[in-house]
């Protein structure tokens, strides 16, 4: 029987109650497929391994989890600890240091949850936005001289690569391919950046060409946010930058109900390295600890890492689970207006998983 090494990366706040939810959803629904087994290993780095040992990880952890064949991750952020320190000691170490250069993040209205787009019919909104994962906006090139001084200057430069973009663009048209829509949007800031971002729309133009079944259009970042909002059913497949994706893709979670149900895989299509899938939600230390996180974003996290796998069944069958459960009212968690905690709706979808 085919066994899969994952590895659990709790990380910081929420993300240690979500992703001990998702293992037990994933062994549950394991035992009860019997075709697949899985075997976690939990690494316990984030904040408290950087107050014990100077660092969110050790220097050799990609070593660690090079072997695995998925990445289950929480979430990095502490109150205590400077964001740009937890971000880029660990999620971005991981994202970098295994080329995930694509960051796909799927939306949808899930059955019996109530989203804020009144205009919007559930079917309206069904959107997977592919966000650039390994340079641009966070490509962490800059420097800042004369600190404190009133001369100070400091700078955060933007980098593109015509391999970068032309892989990412590439992915999201074959994504959109695969799609029934089969539609494309490449947002753009090119009016305003003048450089890189008109490479990025030369390059749209050239990758369009080997994808003659996809129809593609393009739209400025800024136009991008009131469409999703006006036009939801004119959007099928998107691919931006690391920091336009960053942002559209929090919008498109609150469009559809809630940060606290929409997942995120950070895949490397080219499968040297293994691919990190987690909700698209922060460690959230304001409920941290009070069962109050919703744990979907997870469960759907789990579905994508499914998916990855290559078990397309027992993919359909938890996102089955899933809508099941965000369905009944009584299982919704308070993001969402309910009063259910976590243990409700994890022991919730592992009961329907066993039926
Ligand atoms: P970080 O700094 O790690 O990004 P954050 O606390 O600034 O984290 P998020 O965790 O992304 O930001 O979320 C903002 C707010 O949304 C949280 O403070 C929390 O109240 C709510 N929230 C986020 N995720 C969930 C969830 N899974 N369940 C319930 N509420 C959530």
């Amino acid at each position: 029987m085919k066994t899969y090494k994952i590895a659990c990366i709790p990380g910081d706040g929420i993300g240690q109650e979500v992703v001990p939810a998702g293992e037990e959803v994933l062994r549950v629904l394991a035992e009860h497929l019997g075709s697949f087994k899985f075997d976690f290993e939990t690494f316990k780095w984030g904040g408290d391994w950087y107050r014990a040992h100077g660092e969110m990880m050790p220097a050799d952890g990609l070593e660690a989890l090079k072997s695995k064949d998925a990445i289950l991750f929480g979430s990095a952020g502490d109150p205590h600890i400077p964001d740009h320190i937890t971000l880029w000691g660990l999620r971005l170490k991981i994202c970098q240091g295994f080329d995930q250069y694509a960051n796909v993040r799927p939306t949808k209205i899930l059955r019996g949850i109530d989203a804020p787009l009144k205009r919007c019919e559930s079917k309206d909104l069904d959107w997977i936005i592919v966000r650039e994962n390994s340079e641009g906006e966070y490509a962490g090139v800059g420097g800042r001289v004369h600190q404190g001084h009133p001369t100070e200057v400091a700078t955060d430069v933007s980098v593109l690569t015509r391999v970068g973009v032309e892989r990412v663009i590439r992915y999201a048209f074959k994504l959109a391919q695969s799609r029934p829509k089969k539609h494309l949007t490449v947002v753009t800031k090119s009016n305003a950046q003048r450089h890189a971002m008109v490479m990025w729309d030369e390059i749209a133009v050239q990758i369009s060409k080997e994808f003659p079944t996809v129809t593609w259009d393009k739209e400025l970042v800024d136009a991008m946010t009131a469409r999703m909002v006006n036009r939801p059913s004119s959007i099928d497949t998107v691919v931006a930058t690391n920091l336009h994706g960053d942002i559209l893709t929090d919008l498109a979670a609150a469009l559809a109900g809630s940060l606290g149900i929409a997942p995120t895989g950070n895949i490397d299509p080219e499968r040297r390295y293994p691919s990190m899938f987690e909700p698209i939600h922060g460690s959230a230390f304001d409920i941290m600890g009070k069962g109050l996180a919703n744990p979907v974003g997870t469960f759907w996290s789990c579905v994508m890492m499914l998916d990855h796998l290559g078990e397309h069944q027992a993919a359909i069958t938890l996102m089955n689970a899933i809508e099941s459960v965000t369905e009944n009212k009584s299982l919704h968690t308070r993001d969402l207006g309910g009063q259910a905690t976590t243990i409700d709706v994890t022991q919730a979808i592992c009961s329907i998983i066993k039926k």
